[in-house]
């Protein structure tokens, strides 16, 4: 088949390549010269809303779909009459506003922190009352890796915050003093054949994920995460892979955000996993039947930020994925995934190339 994908950047390239080797053809869209996807296949350099460019897309692909959750609804409403577009509208929409992902966890029944929506300064300070300190404050549409928002830990600086962020639709959400973070990967194919991977942990730093690792051994977390996964494939009729982000408190789990996309706590998948989640991505829309989701071992990802040192291409026992892409800092340029037969091996290993590559 031939398949559109929209954004060419690293999980472009990844879902290419994936494509490719399940015999598929990838088109991409983006804005950028270069993009990293151009190795896995041809791009059209337009941005993601130009509606002529969407065209050809469509016209020449018999699917789309894409690969980061900016992309606007309305431009791919509008060609939803030539080509099907996975993973469906309803999910894009839900998951571009924080509040309306929120209210998707509520109404499925999924923890959640408490939160509160903020339009003013008069709303921040009820939300302190109603919640209490600390609070972070996050911008409704467009934040990721912890851009756009503000901990606010003292009462006398909610106006600093709101002259930070405000004029901007808000959200604030309690502060969290989780013992941990981890993502459940789901994915669901046309037919409604579900496959879950295991938890995965994931540590953060400034808002950005640094390394994760996977399977997170514990059957009531994992079967709680399933449960949830599964509640929202169904309800949102999802085709592709689907990314729900969590807080462990004790034995809950309080949902913090979804992204309806193949997620960078997934990438260990390639190595470690028997179906990756770049290749169950492209089988569910093309109408195949998800592959086995099942480990090949203790799994770990590094992401290299910023750049990538000379010591990451000389590792014997990872495997490196470079993007491809001009260094910046914060920028996410490549990752390395291990491999071992045990939680200890895979730490050793994460523990010897954090060394070598920060
Ligand atoms: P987000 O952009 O919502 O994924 O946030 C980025 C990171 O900030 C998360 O992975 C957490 O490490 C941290 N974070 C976000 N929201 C909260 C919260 N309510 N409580 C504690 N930490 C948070």
């Amino acid at each position: 088949m031939r398949i559109g994908i929209i954004g060419a950047g690293q999980l472009g390239q990844m879902l290419g390549f994936a494509a490719r080797e399940l015999g598929h053809e990838c088109y991409f869209l983006d804005p950028s010269d270069a993009p990293p996807a151009a190795k896995a296949g041809p791009v059209i350099q337009a941005a993601f809303d130009d509606r002529v460019a969407l065209s050809i897309l469509a016209e020449k692909c018999d699917v789309l779909t894409y690969e980061f959750e900016n992309v606007p609804v309305e431009a791919l409403q509008d060609i939803a009459d030539k080509v099907p577009v996975y993973p469906p509208h309803d999910a894009l929409r839900l998951a571009q506003d924080r509040l309306t992902e929120k209210q998707l966890f509520e109404q499925l029944d999924i923890p959640l922190p408490k939160y509160h929506p903020i339009d003013s300064v008069d709303d921040l300070r009820q939300a302190v009352e109603s919640i209490g300190l600390p609070l972070v404050i996050k911008t409704r549409h467009m934040g990721y890796d912890g851009k756009g928002q503000f901990v606010l830990r003292d009462e006398k600086l909610v106006g600093a915050a709101w002259q930070e962020l405000g004029g901007k639709a808000l959200i604030a959400e309690q502060w969290v003093n989780f013992d941990f973070e981890v993502s459940a990967i789901g994915v669901r194919s046309a037919n409604g054949d579900i496959a879950t991977y295991c938890l995965t942990h994931n540590e953060h730093a400034a808002g950005i994920l640094r390394v994760s690792r996977a399977p997170v051994e514990d059957d009531v977390l994992t079967d709680k995460a399933t449960r949830y996964m599964r509640r929202m494939l169904e309800h949102l009729d999802y085709v592709g892979v689907l990314a729900l982000e969590l807080f462990v408190v004790g034995n809950k789990l309080l949902a913090n955000e979804f992204a309806p996309r193949v997620h960078n706590s997934g990438h260990w998948t390639i190595e470690g996993a028997e179906t990756s989640q770049f290749s169950n991505h492209i089988l569910a829309v093309t109408d195949a039947t998800p592959g086995s989701t099942a480990t090949v071992g203790h799994a770990g990802m590094i992401n290299l930020i910023g750049n990538i040192p000379d010591a990451a291409r000389e590792l014997g026992d990872g495997a490196l994925h470079d993007y491809g892409k001009s260094a910046r800092p914060g920028r996410k340029l490549g990752h390395i995934t291990v491999v071992a037969d045990s939680a200890e091996g895979r730490d050793t290993l994460i523990e010897c190339i954090n060394q070598s590559v920060t």
